[in-house]
């Protein structure tokens, strides 16, 4: 059984009567962005602010200059081969995080990660979620360098 859902319910309640009433038109969405009428159902933004909205996406990117590749950023073969080394200890769990030091416990996700983001220190396990929170802190902490210099 599929759970009530009440803007589900409501499509289909607004379906069952276009169905029945051929002057009934589905009433028009504003945009998200300019609040003018949308210009398609599918979608939260008008073409124009979705234009823009791409625009400017693309422009962040460039912005951050080249993507690098897995290896330029240090994600290799040497580090493939280094997971593998690691994995079996980390799999038996008997690792502690090199972020949080708390155990890895067996079967939990986990990434190779520098130690303080150090890329001459060899890559050591530590738990996925520590390792993602610690390097969207160390890209927030360089963005603001980045913007103060
Ligand atoms: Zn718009
Ligand atoms: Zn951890």
């Amino acid at each position: 059984m599929a759970k009530y859902d009440p803007k589900m319910a409501a499509f289909y309640r607004r379906r069952a009567k276009a169905r029945l009433d051929p002057e009934f038109r589905p009433p028009v969405r504003a945009c998200a962005g300019c609040q003018r009428p949308a210009t398609s159902s599918r979608h939260q933004l008008c073409d124009a602010c979705r234009e823009e909205s791409r625009q400017r996406r693309n422009k962040v990117w460039a912005d951050r200059g080249p993507r690098l590749t897995p290896k330029e950023r240090g994600y290799g073969p040497e580090h493939a081969r280094t997971r593998a080394r690691w994995k079996p200890e980390v799999d038996a769990g008997g690792v502690a995080c090199n972020i949080c030091g708390r155990l890895i416990v067996q079967g939990s996700p986990w990434h190779l990660s520098h130690p303080n983001d150090d890329k001459r220190l060899e890559p050591a396990p530590a738990h996925a979620k520590c390792n993602i929170q610690f390097a969207a802190a160390v890209t927030a902490h360089r963005r603001r360098r980045e913007r103060n210099t």
